[in-house]
């Protein structure tokens, strides 16, 4: 079975006061049993949020990493920092990432590496724009970028990654994909691993972003092929965030 996941992403927002306040709302409430959260918090608050949420069963991660393991890289990095300060997951190839600043399928390929050997779990994130959508290439895109990471890597690593279909047109939109056109790209998504192994397609786990929220949440995790959710806006607000991860129960 599946465990569901469901990641917080607070991009380059918040404050060490609202990882205080996520601290305080967590622990005083029971989160289900079979369900794991992690919230994606920026770099300098990682420590800190692993103390305020030490009491509880979230864990942290982090939004993104170098693909290189020390050196002169200013301002980069490494996956081996990010798990003394406590990270176990990391996201790679966010369409932020991808868009904004050039990460293209051999750099999240790198990433995705460097987290692997340091025992980071790496969250690949891939997802079709608009334009690609209208005109119909979201599977040839989607199954790409997937393909890009899964193709170079081993039987053995292939498992750990989680991947998070978020397609970029309703990331931060208010748009959703409705709950049936989420699950035909993650039944594609399955349908491509099932060509490695089906113990592999089985296992990996396929989180659904864009535009979650507490009220949408539970119709697109019950889709038998979503096994979470990756929310950005809605992970800012303790209580929104809570709500979802009670519906993935
Ligand atoms: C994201 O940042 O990965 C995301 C899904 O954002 P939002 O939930 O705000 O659309």
């Amino acid at each position: 079975m599946r465990m569901p996941l469901i990641a917080g992403n607070w991009k380059m927002n918040g404050s060490l006061a609202l990882v205080e306040e996520f601290g305080r709302a967590f622990a005083g409430v029971s989160l289900p049993v079979n369900v794991e959260v992690a919230l994606m918090v920026p770099f300098p608050f990682l420590e800190a949020a692993g103390r305020a949420l030490g009491e509880t069963s979230v864990t942290v991660g982090a939004q993104t990493l170098s693909d290189q393991p020390s050196g002169a890289f200013t301002g980069e990095v490494s996956a081996a920092m990010l798990r003394d300060c406590g990270a176990r997951y990391v996201l790679v190839g966010h369409s932020e990432r991808r868009i904004l600043f050039g990460e293209d399928d051999a750099m999240v390929l790198a990433r995705v590496k460097a987290a692997l050997a340091e025992q980071l779990t790496p969250v690949l994130c891939v997802g079709e724009t608009l334009e690609e959508r209208e005109a119909e290439r979201t599977e040839s895109v989607v199954l790409g970028q997937v393909e890009a990471v899964f193709d170079a890597l081993d039987e053995a690593d292939r498992i750990r990654v989680v991947i998070a279909y978020e397609p970029v047109w309703a990331i931060g939109t208010g748009r959703t994909a409705s709950p049936e056109q989420a699950q035909a790209v993650h039944a594609a998504i399955r349908g491509y691993l099932s060509r490695y192994d089906d113990a592999l397609a089985g296992g990996v786990r396929l989180l659904y972003g864009g535009s979650m929220k507490a009220d949408n949440a539970a119709e697109l995790l019950s889709q038998p092929d979503i096994d979470g959710g990756l929310v950005g806006g809605a992970s800012l607000k303790a209580d929104d965030f809570l709500a979802i991860c009670q519906s993935a129960g």
